[in-house]
């Protein structure tokens, strides 16, 4: 188990003694991520377990393939830092867990639209400041908010949304009946124009890596708000610091940024602090930044738990 985090080890403990001891799995957890420097440490293991950040690509898995590990469990829904294509030219295994508590995410999302509404207040009553001037806020209620991908966690976020009566938009190439009762479908430019708060639900894949950018930016209404749960990739974060700078975006929520290598590593964690990118945005009062930390509920970490010891199961009968 790669880029093991103490959470980690306890709840794949716990479920391993609760449901699996059939399997008879043994773990070795390591706190470092999984890269050239580390694959010998999972020498003589059948599998590696992995996270959102740990770097599988086509030398790791040659490297991993060579001393006779077939299998990849990743501990995430994304899989985007995964060689999909060298794995099954491999021949191994590889799964991610899908499903896992969408909710997680999606209230995550939506706390990040609450909290823009309210940080400022709380960071000048801290300073000793109770001045409202330049606090007005907005009301959710009667708001436009557009969906981008509009999937497990898309849908989540328009059932959350619907009860604050918001109205919902969606771009999404494949359409669900469940979302056509809560909202309309519609193109990204139309959606862009029309809605007052934007939030990113759609995977990382070559068609939506920088889908936000400077040319999709100009349709985006004045002043919006851009939220983004998902992957760091998927917007072109210059253009967006353009954008805030303009105020072309009135705010902005992120919980996943596009150099995440390291993330969740004290040690690692200055270089992200001392990129130049993410120095610039953080300067910005109206920006929210979180570690990528939207799944890190109780409830989820039990689902992932167990849909990793399932997908173990699964490898195991072939
Ligand atoms: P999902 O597969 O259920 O839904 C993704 C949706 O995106 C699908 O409906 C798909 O049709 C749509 N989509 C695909 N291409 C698109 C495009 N070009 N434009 C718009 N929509 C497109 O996935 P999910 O479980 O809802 O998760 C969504 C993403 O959230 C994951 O891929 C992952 O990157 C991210 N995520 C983040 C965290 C976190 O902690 N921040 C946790 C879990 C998942």
């Amino acid at each position: 188990v790669f880029s093991a985090q103490p959470y980690d080890k306890s709840f794949l403990n716990q479920i391993n003694r609760d449901h699996f001891q059939s399997v008879n799995v043994e773990f070795f957890y390591h706190i470092s991520p999984l890269s050239k420097e580390t694959v010998p440490l999972a020498a003589g293991c059948n599998a590696v377990c992995v996270f959102v950040n740990d770097c599988v690509d086509e030398s790791i898995l040659g490297l991993l393939s060579e001393q006779g590990t077939r299998g990849v469990f990743l501990r995430c829904a994304g899989f985007n830092n995964v060689d999909l294509k060298a794995a099954e030219k491999l021949g191994m295994f590889v799964a991610c867990v899908p499903a896992y508590s969408p909710e997680a995410v999606a209230e995550f999302a939506v706390a990040l639209m609450l909290t823009l509404k309210t940080h400022r207040a709380y960071i000048r009553v801290r300073e000793g400041n109770f001045n409202l001037n330049s606090l007005l806020g907005f009301n959710m209620h009667g708001k436009t908010v557009g969906i981008v991908g509009v999937g497990r966690i898309g849908l989540a976020v328009a059932r959350i949304l619907k009860g604050f009566g918001c109205h919902l938009l969606a771009y999404d190439p494949y359409r669900v009946e469940e979302f056509q009762a809560l909202g309309s479908y519609t193109e990204l430019d139309d959606l862009l124009q029309q809605s007052d708060i934007v939030t990113l639900h759609c995977p990382l894949i070559d068609s939506t890596k920088h889908l936000i950018n400077l040319d999709s930016l100009k349709f985006l209404k004045r002043g919006a708000m851009l939220i983004n749960t998902s992957r760091g990739g998927i917007i072109d974060t210059n253009a967006v610091i353009d954008a805030l700078k303009s105020g072309q975006i009135g705010a902005l929520g992120l919980d996943v940024y596009v150099k995440e290598a390291g993330l969740f590593f004290i040690d690692h964690s200055f270089d992200i602090i001392q990129d130049d990118v993410f120095q610039r945005l953080i300067t910005f009062p109206n920006v929210l930044v979180t570690g990528h930390q939207a799944f890190l509920t109780e409830e989820a970490l039990t689902e992932i738990a167990e849909t990793t010891f399932q997908n173990f199961q699964n490898f195991v009968d072939g």
